[in-house]
């Protein structure tokens, strides 16, 4: 059985007797390949470092979840630094939680009163 197809690449209409045959030629195959990998950049996330391909260049996390982990975690560590070995006081805390841009609430949720 012939089946007429166009091919994605080129655009270009052939027959093929398989009708798993996509591409009208080898090459075109090869071609739309290269360009799906040159569009789709390889990115690594920068909080579980699994490797990830996605056509936004800026992209730093394969998903939303590893973002709000990261932002989290740079918060906790630039108040750890500021940290003294003394007891916080609840004004030490609340001022901190507003420097990491947290509400009181959630930032002792995270980091606890020592
Ligand atoms: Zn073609
Ligand atoms: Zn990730």
């Amino acid at each position: 059985m012939v089946v007429k197809k166009v091919c994605p690449y080129c655009k270009c209409s052939f027959n093929s007797r398989k009708n798993a045959k996509v591409f009208c030629r080898k090459r075109c195959a090869e071609l739309a390949k290269k360009r799906v990998l040159k569009e789709n950049k390889s990115h690594m996330c920068q909080w579980c470092a699994k490797k990830f391909r996605s056509p936004e260049y800026r992209r730093k996390f394969c998903s939303e979840s590893c973002r709000c982990n990261f932002v989290t975690s740079v918060m906790v560590m630039h108040c750890k630094k500021r940290k003294r070995p003394v007891k916080r006081s609840l004004e030490e805390v609340i001022r901190c939680s507003r420097e990491a841009g947290l509400s009181y609430g959630v930032y002792v949720g995270i980091n606890g009163i020592d």
